[in-house]
């Protein structure tokens, strides 16, 4: 019962203390008290987590979802606005004929392709690019590496994965193609921009027949 000692063992992070000589019932009801507190703390720990997962995952691919892309993009944007990063490019892409999909295998059939889909671009686009679902079957990728030397050719082999990338769902074989836009910070005044100027490309590209990167 020294309170400098008390006070310095609650600065050294003790949660609580006893006095001696030790009284059994005080001792218990202070050890559930700690212990309760312990797991409350843990669960926050975990709800939290899982809180974190939901708001950034989409729930249908586990890629990351709209609101993380579009975050990540505005935070580059800033960053390069101050110099602190380097120019880079924004991909959109979507799916050719989806619907056909969704018509011919039911939308569980849709479904899988998107799982698939979305697996082949998280295998493909690694940091540190980003890659997210931002609707329907709309993906948007930030290219940030410097390795790649040629943005095209990069994108390019990518829609060609995607096509070799046969889908099992129940007895079929499902094949998809995708078209896609490319579009570099250098031509761009701001995000919005950026992507816009992506999303043409991309409406080019399905315009002229599809399957290709613009
Ligand atoms: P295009 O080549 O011009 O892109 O044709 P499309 O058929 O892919 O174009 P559209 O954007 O009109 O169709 C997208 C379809 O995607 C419409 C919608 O029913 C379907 N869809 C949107 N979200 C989901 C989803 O989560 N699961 C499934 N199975 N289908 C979805
Ligand atoms: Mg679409
Ligand atoms: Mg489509």
């Amino acid at each position: 019962n020294d309170v400098d000692s008390i006070a310095k063992c609650i600065q050294l992070g003790a949660q609580d203390y006893l006095p001696k000589p030790l009284n059994g019932t005080i001792l218990l009801a202070k050890v559930i008290s700690s212990l309760e507190k312990k797991f409350f703390r843990e669960r926050e720990r975990e709800l939290v987590n899982e809180l974190h997962i939901q708001a950034t995952t989409d729930q249908l691919t586990g890629i990351f979802n709209r609101r993380v892309v579009f975050e990540s993009l505005e935070k580059a944007y800033k960053e390069l606005q101050e110099k602190k990063i380097e120019d880079f490019s924004v991909l959109t892409l979507d799916i050719d004929f989806f619907k056909k999909i969704n018509d011919t295998y039911g939308h569980s059939g849709g479904d899988e392709v998107l799982k698939t889909f979305a697996k082949t671009l998280e295998d493909y686009i690694t940091e540190p690019n980003i890659v997210g679902r931002i609707g329907g079957e709309e993906f948007l990728a930030l290219l940030f590496d410097k390795d790649i030397k040629d943005t095209k050719a990069y994108c390019e082999k990518l829609r060609e994965r995607i096509k070799k990338n046969i889908v099992e769902y129940q007895e079929n074989k499902i094949m998809i193609t995708v078209s896609g836009g490319i579009a570099q910070t250098t031509e761009s005044r701001n995000a919005s921009d950026l992507v816009n100027k992506a999303d043409e490309r991309l409406y080019e590209a399905k315009k002229s027949g599809r399957d290709r990167i613009v």
